[in-house]
C-alpha cells in the first residue's frame, strides 16, 4: 500500500495498515515527518462529539505516546471582559506539531514504523499510483491563515481565547503555555495579508494582559484548506485529511477528522469497504454544519464579540455539540448560508 503524506491522516493509515500485516510505503515530500509545522502548539477539540478524543484514539488503537496534555479549563476573553470557563472532561487535549521530541507526528511515525511501514523522506509519487492520498492543503484554497511564535517561559500552564477583530479578524487568537513551552499565535478568516499587524496586536494584548514572560521565539504559522465539493476517491485513490477538504470552516480543528478519515480509509481498505461512501455519510454533513457555524460566527461577532462571550459563559463549550450535528437547524440555514458565503470567499469550492 502506498501512501503519499506524512501527516496525522497519512500516518493513521499506515499504522493501521502496517498493523494488519499489510505493506506499507509512506512517501512524505519533506526532509522529516511534520515539516509543515515548527513546534506549534495545538489542540485535539473535544466538544464536537459525545466520545472523548482519549477515547477515540484508543479505539482507532493509536496510542497516546505523544504529549497530550488535557485542559479542563480555558480562559476566553475580548480584551475588555474575560469568562473563565471549566469543564467536567477535558475541553481540549494540547499537542505539539512538527519535527521536534513528543510531538503528535513523531509518536504517530514511531507506532507507524514499530509496525512495520516504510517511511520514504523528500520523495513522492503522483496521486494516481497511491492507494491513499493524504497531502494536506491544496493551494489556491486557502480559508484560514495563522502565524504565531513558540517559545520558552517561566509562566504556570493555561490555555486563553482572544476574540477580538484587531488581533485576529472573524477568528480568534490563542496563548497555550504547557510545562514550561508557550505558543501564542493568531487565526484570521480574512484580510491575509494582514496577519502580521494583527498578530502584534494579539502579541501585545496577551502577554501584558496575562503576564507572561517569553524568551527565545520562534516564528510559527501556516494556512488552512477547505472545501465542501469533496473528492474521496479519484482513480483508485483514497482522499483523507485536508486533501480531501476535510476541515471545520469554523475554527480550523482539523486534526480530529485527519486521523478519523485516515483511520477510515485504512479500515476500508482492510474490509472491502466503499470508503467514498462512508466518508460521504460520516463527514459531509459535519462540513456543512461547519459552512452554517462560520456564517454564524462572522454575524454575532458584532460588539467585540460581546454576545458570543456571553453565550459561552452561559453554556460552556459543551453546547457547541449541538452545531456539529447538521441537525434541523442547520438543513435550514445551509442554503443561503452557502450562498452567502460564497459570494463574500470566491475562491473556496464552496
Ligand atoms: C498554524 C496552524 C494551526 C493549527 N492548529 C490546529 C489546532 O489547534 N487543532 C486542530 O485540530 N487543527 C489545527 N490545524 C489544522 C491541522 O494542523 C490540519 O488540519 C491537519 O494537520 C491536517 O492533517 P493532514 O494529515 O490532512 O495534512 P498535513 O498535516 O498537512 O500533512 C500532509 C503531509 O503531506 C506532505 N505532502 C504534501 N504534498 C505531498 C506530495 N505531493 N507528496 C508527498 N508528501 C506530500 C506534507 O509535507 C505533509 O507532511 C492548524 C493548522 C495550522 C496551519
Amino acid at each position: 500500500m502506498r501512501i503519499l503524506g506524512a501527516g496525522p491522516a497519512g500516518l493513521a493509515a499506515a499504522l493501521t495498515l502496517a498493523r494488519a500485516g499489510r505493506a506499507v510505503e509512506v512517501f512524505e515530500r519533506r526532509g522529516e515527518v511534520g515539516g509543515r509545522f515548527g513546534g506549534d502548539l495545538q489542540a485535539l477539540e473535544n466538544w464536537s462529539d459525545a466520545e472523548d478524543v482519549r477515547d477515540e484514539l484508543r479505539r482507532m488503537e493509536i496510542a497516546p505516546d505523544f504529549e497530550c496534555h488535557p485542559f479542563h479549563a480555558i480562559v476566553e476573553t475580548n480584551g475588555r471582559r474575560s469568562a473563565a470557563l471549566s469543564f467536567a472532561r477535558p475541553v481540549i487535549y494540547v499537542v505539539k506539531r512538527g519535527a521536534v521530541p513528543g510531538s503528535l507526528d513523531q509518536g504517530l511515525m514511531r507506532q507507524a514504523l514499530e509496525a512495520g511501514a516504510v517511511m520514504h523522506f523528500g520523495r513522492t509519487l503522483p496521486p494516481a499510483d497511491a492507494d491513499i492520498v493524504a497531502t494536506g492543503p491544496v493551494a489556491g484554497r486557502v480559508f484560514a491563515v495563522a502565524q504565531g511564535i513558540v517559545f520558552d517561559t517561566a509562566a504556570a500552564d493555561r490555555a486563553v481565547g482572544l476574540l477580538h477583530d484587531a488581533a485576529a479578524l472573524k477568528g480568534y487568537s490563542y496563548l497555550v503555555v504547557v510545562r514550561g513551552y508557550g505558543c501564542l499565535c493568531t487565526v484570521m478568516f480574512d484580510d491575509f495579508p494582514g496577519v502580521h499587524a494583527r498578530f502584534e496586536r494579539a502579541q501585545a494584548m496577551l502577554l501584558e494582559r496575562f503576564a507572561v514572560p517569553v524568551a527565545n521565539p520562534r516564528r510559527v504559522g501556516g494556512v488552512g484548506h477547505f472545501s465542501n465539493r469533496n473528492e474521496f476517491r479519484r482513480g483508485r485513490a483514497l482522499y483523507v485529511g485536508e486533501a480531501a477538504g476535510l476541515q471545520d470552516l469554523l475554527w480550523g480543528f482539523g486534526i480530529r477528522i485527519a486521523l478519523r478519515s485516515g483511520w477510515l480509509a485504512a479500515r476500508c481498505l482492510l474490509d472491502g469497504r466503499d470508503y467514498a461512501r462512508e466518508a460521504a455519510v460520516q463527514f459531509v454533513g459535519r462540513l456543512k454544519a461547519s459552512i452554517v457555524n462560520r456564517l454564524l460566527w462572522e454575524t454575532f461577532r458584532v460588539g467585540d464579540y460581546a454576545l458570543i462571550l456571553a453565550a459561552l459563559k452561559r453554556n460552556g463549550l459543551t453546547r457547541l455539540r449541538f452545531f456539529y450535528r447538521y441537525n434541523w437547524l442547520q438543513r435550514l440555514l445551509y442554503p443561503p448560508a452557502r450562498r452567502i458565503l460564497r459570494r463574500r470567499y470566491p475562491d473556496l469550492r464552496l
